[in-house]
């Protein structure tokens, strides 16, 4: 429980910078101090509300907490373990020991009431990444996807414990690109992949200015999710020109909230980019697994 009370996400440099994700980050402190001092309320249905933390798991910066028991040999722990080695080595980015805090809930249910009492009004979501002053915190649930939704939030943690902000698009593409499980970062999510070949066949045309325009969760679609994380594939697996491009974005987010735009970089470093990415997504169905 927490017992401080809220400071202004402003204070904090390194967490986004997005209006919604401010109102966000204030409401849940808000939340947790009303926890600390009046204990658990209640949601409809009658149903106690509160966070799971009756077990705990815990290793590098990770933390779980969860109402069963998930023993640190547990598969789900040991995957997001390593996770965080192959982040770190893909992007180049320096492993962090900030800890973020999965909060696991052992259903839907207790989950989804604990969501919409604490951000009432958020769209239904399997899981959620929220950044505070105090905390990078992922919510979710035991179910069928769990280890795509745990692999996909933590990369969310990961970055914004190493970085001091990212684009909002290209968050959500470099978390859709780690939670592919498999040997090797870089798995084909085949869903996107298909879907972004029947969109070519459509008349679809990329546009990474478009998603750089996009601020708030809710602003994201699927066919973005798509298109960015299709960018983040190209990028780190198309050529040494376009992974450098990345990386050196990348690492200049680690000091500066606002370098030039990877959509004025990439057609310097990679000349017709937008056609060998055209190319490049019209392969993806091709790819064999590894
Ligand atoms: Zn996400």
């Amino acid at each position: 429980m927490k017992t401080e009370l809220p400071v202004s996400p402003d204070q904090t440099p390194h967490r986004k910078s997005w209006p919604a994700f401010k109102a966000l980050a204030l409401n849940v402190c808000l939340t947790l101090c009303l926890f600390s001092a009046q204990g658990c309320r209640t949601a409809a249905k009658n149903q106690a509300v509160h966070l799971p933390a009756r077990h705990s798991v815990s290793a590098e910066q990770l933390i779980v907490l969860s109402d069963f028991k998930l023993g640190q040999e547990h598969p789900l722990f040991q995957d997001l373990i390593q996770l965080r080695e192959d982040v770190a080595a893909t992007l180049n980015i320096p492993l962090n020991s900030e800890q973020v805090t999965v909060y696991l809930f052992s259903n839907q249910e207790e989950y989804r009431n604990y969501l919409d009492l604490t951000y009432p009004g958020l769209p239904p979501r399997r899981a959620y990444f929220v950044g505070t002053p105090k905390e990078l915190a992922v919510y979710t649930f035991w179910g069928d996807r769990i280890q795509e939704d745990l692999r996909h939030e933590f990369t969310h943690g990961l970055l914004h414990a190493s970085l001091k902000t990212v684009p909002l698009w290209l968050d959500e593409g470099l978390a859709e690109y780690f939670e592919v499980a498999g040997n090797t970062p870089g798995q084909i999510n085949r869903d996107h992949a298909s879907r972004l070949t029947a969109a070519l066949n459509n008349g679809w045309k990329p546009d990474m200015k478009r998603l750089e325009q996009l601020e708030k969760v809710s602003q994201m679609q699927r066919v973005d999710y798509q298109e960015a994380w299709a960018w983040t594939h190209f990028m780190l697996n198309s050529t040494p020109e376009a992974r450098d491009a990345l990386l050196a974005y990348l690492s200049e987010l680690k000091t500066n909230e606002s370098p030039e735009v990877l959509s004025a970089r990439l057609p310097r470093d990679i000349p017709g980019v937008e056609d060998r990415f055209v190319n490049y997504v019209a392969s993806l169905n091709t790819f064999p697994s590894r």
